[in-house]
């Protein structure tokens, strides 16, 4: 067994979509990214390089590429599975805090963690999602953006 840990943050922007985990996310703002900016999903991609100590986001899907420019990051998440796979690692738990002040996610929160999940291999009941805000404190308290943190517990040699 090991972890791995993982951090993003993102800028709000207006005329963005608001998309975390792969959902979209009802909001008067989006993120702002090369990708489609979900900071949820790329501290994934993150966490589970970082449990089979296979890289980051950064050297597997450089934005330097278009190729990765509007990105689904979804689709970046099975792709970082499937690498570390190749290491010999599978996933078995996923917990997730975004910390943000506005929107609230909790009805979200169970969709989020199913497509999560799905990109992992495994059932959505190993996956956590936990939001906070920051108390008005920092660049997350002015809502100029926010930030992600997550864990990833792998299964390996
Ligand atoms: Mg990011």
């Amino acid at each position: 067994m090991r972890t791995g840990i993982g951090y993003d943050s993102h800028r709000f922007a207006p005329g963005r979509p608001l998309i975390l985990a792969g959902q979209r996310i009802a909001f008067d703002r989006g993120l702002v990214g090369h990708s489609d900016a979900d900071a949820v999903t790329h501290a994934v991609i993150d966490a589970v390089l970082g449990a089979a100590c296979a890289g980051d986001i950064g050297t597997l899907f450089p934005d330097s590429d278009p190729k990765w420019k509007d990105a689904d990051s979804l689709l970046l998440l099975r792709l970082a599975v499937e690498h570390v796979r190749r290491h010999g690692f599978s996933v078995s738990h996923i917990d997730v805090t975004v910390i943000l002040e506005r929107p609230r996610l909790g009805v979200y929160k169970q969709a989020m963690a199913a497509a999560l999940a799905g990109e992992c291999g495994i059932d959505a009941d190993r996956v956590s999602i936990k939001a906070k805000t920051n108390e008005g404190m920092g660049f997350v308290g002015r809502e100029e953006g926010l930030a992600v943190l997550a864990t990833a517990t792998v299964e390996g040699p």
